[in-house]
């Protein structure tokens, strides 16, 4: 299987949409999410799940841990993947496990499965419940007599820019 090892070009946000706004929400559905819960955004997941989202790009373990030095001095690769489970476990983020790499979940308010849609060109990923697609898949399982572990489909392909397709 290739990896995605080229250097993230910079390239300028295409993206028509206000990702301020994307940020902003994120943060802040997680401080709710949180305090609902009684667990506590301590300030390096709250600090990792910002850089997460820095962009929609499926970000991987060892770049936040080069992003959070400069923040945290005394971040160690374990402090990054303790962090991570936590956030992964609240559903606040998404492991996309055919590129080891993470993305930040847009609608952690509620239990959901996930088509995760990857651009091998621009590296973002996008989130879909397709709830018709997971429908089919549960009874394709059924049939099958299988227990699914994975809760996410992954599919690899140019995403709508990339595509040449404009934006949405
Ligand atoms: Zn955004
Ligand atoms: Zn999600
Ligand atoms: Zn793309």
């Amino acid at each position: 299987m290739k990896t995605l090892v080229e250097p993230t070009l910079n390239l300028p946000e295409p993206n028509a949409h206000n990702h301020q706004q994307c940020v902003h929400d994120a943060l802040k559905t997680a401080e709710h999410l949180c305090s609902e819960r009684g667990v506590q955004l301590t300030s390096i997941r709250h600090q990792v799940l910002e850089l997460i989202w820095e962009s929609h790009k499926a970000v991987k373990a060892y770049e936040l841990l080069d992003r959070i030095k400069p923040l945290q001095n005394a971040a160690k690769p374990a402090t990054i993947y303790r962090a991570l489970d936590f956030l992964i476990a609240q559903g606040l983020v998404h492991r996309v496990e055919s590129l080891n790499a993470f993305v930040g979940c847009r609608c952690s308010g509620h239990q959901h499965e996930q088509l995760l849609l990857i651009c091998k060109q621009c590296e973002e990923v996008e989130e879909r419940t397709a709830g018709k697609v997971m429908q089919a898949l549960a009874e394709e399982f059924r049939q099958a007599g299988f227990t699914a572990h994975s809760k996410a489909v992954e599919v690899h392909g140019l995403c709508r820019r990339c595509a040449g397709l404009g934006d949405a």
